[in-house]
C-alpha cells in the first residue's frame, strides 16, 4: 500500500517541492502551458510568476504542516529565481531562504542530499519527501537518494467534496 500520504502528514517529515507544476498550475501562456515567448531571449524579461494563483489543496497542506520543514527546489534557466521565490513567499508563506535553484535538473538529488545533511543530519531518510511533476526527476531522486518521492497529483487523489468545495482526507 502506498505510504506517501501518511508520510507527508507526519510532523517530522521534511518536504522538498518543485515549483513549476507543483506550486504553480503551469498555466503560463495564453494558449499554451508554456508562455508563448518561452524558448526566446525575451522570455527572461517576463515575470510569469506575477499572476500565479495559489493552489488551495497544496496551500492547506503547507499551512497544516508548517513551513519550517517545507523547502523548494527548482530548475531555473531563465534568471527568474527572485520572481519565483517572491511568488512562493506571497502565495504559500515559504521563506525565501528555503528556495534552492539549479540550472540542471539532474543536480536536484545532489542539492537535496546536501541540504538534508546540513539542516537535518539525523533524520530518517524515509522522513524526507521529494515532490516533482517530472517523471525523469522523480526517477533520479529514487535512484540517487534514499528519500521518498511523490507526484503532486496525490493531492487530487485525496480531494473530497465538502460544503466549501473540497477538503483533503
Ligand atoms: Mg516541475
Amino acid at each position: 500500500m502506498n505510504k506517501i500520504w501518511d508520510i507527508l502528514h507526519d510532523k517530522k517529515t521534511v518536504v522538498f517541492l518543485d515549483i513549476d507544476g507543483v506550486l504553480t498550475s503551469y498555466s503560463y501562456g495564453e494558449y499554451h502551458a508554456h508562455h508563448e515567448l518561452d524558448f526566446t531571449p525575451e522570455f527572461r524579461d517576463i515575470n510569469i510568476y506575477a499572476d500565479c494563483k495559489r493552489l488551495e489543496p497544496i496551500y492547506r497542506y503547507i499551512q497544516q504542516h508548517g513551513t519550517d520543514k517545507i523547502f523548494c527546489i527548482s530548475r531555473e534557466p531563465h534568471g527568474h529565481e527572485a520572481w519565483k521565490s517572491e511568488m512562493v513567499r506571497k502565495l504559500y508563506g515559504i521563506p525565501i531562504d528555503h528556495c534552492y535553484y539549479t540550472l540542471d535538473a539532474s543536480e536536484k538529488p545532489k542539492i537535496v542530499k546536501s541540504v538534508v545533511k546540513k539542516l537535518f543530519p539525523d533524520i530518517d531518510p524515509r522522513s524526507v519527501v521529494c515532490m516533482d511533476d517530472n517523471d525523469e526527476t522523480l526517477g533520479m531522486y529514487m535512484k540517487e537518494t534514499p528519500f521518498c518521492t511523490a507526484h503532486p497529483m496525490i493531492f487530487m487523489e485525496h480531494l473530497l467534496p465538502d460544503s466549501q468545495g473540497f477538503s483533503l482526507r
